[in-house]
């Protein structure tokens, strides 16, 4: 994938698990993450728990070597990278935001 792309699904999962952390979990500690992908390296500091930390580590590291120059959908992915209970865990977290920060948005348009 671009460098581009990899920035920005490195955004999506840092918003969903903020949100899902923010909502579910207390004791969330700064994290700061160093990114280097390509020709591009930036760093992004991140609110999480313990577990949550734990899962978006494993995720960034599983985006790093998706093999894919264009990523597919996880779920239709012919070699996920995720192993099985990582990957349960993750879908919800990401089912859960994706509905909330979705009608957020959309209220946010409505009474803009
Ligand atoms: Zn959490």
């Amino acid at each position: 994938m671009t460098e581009e792309k990899f920035q920005s699904e490195v955004d999506t999962l840092n918003r969903f698990f903020t949100k899902y952390c923010k909502d579910k979990h207390t004791n969330q500690k700064n994290n700061l993450y160093k990114f280097k992908y390509k020709n591009l390296s930036f760093e992004t500091s991140i609110s999480l728990c313990e577990e949550c930390n734990t899962l978006i580590s494993y995720s960034f590291d599983r985006l790093k070597e998706c093999p894919h120059e264009i990523k597919p959908r996880c779920r239709n992915c012919e070699n996920p990278c995720y192993e099985k209970t990582q990957w349960k865990s993750l879908s919800k977290v990401m089912r859960y935001s994706a509905i909330r920060l979705n009608l957020t948005n959309r209220i946010k348009k409505i009474f803009s």
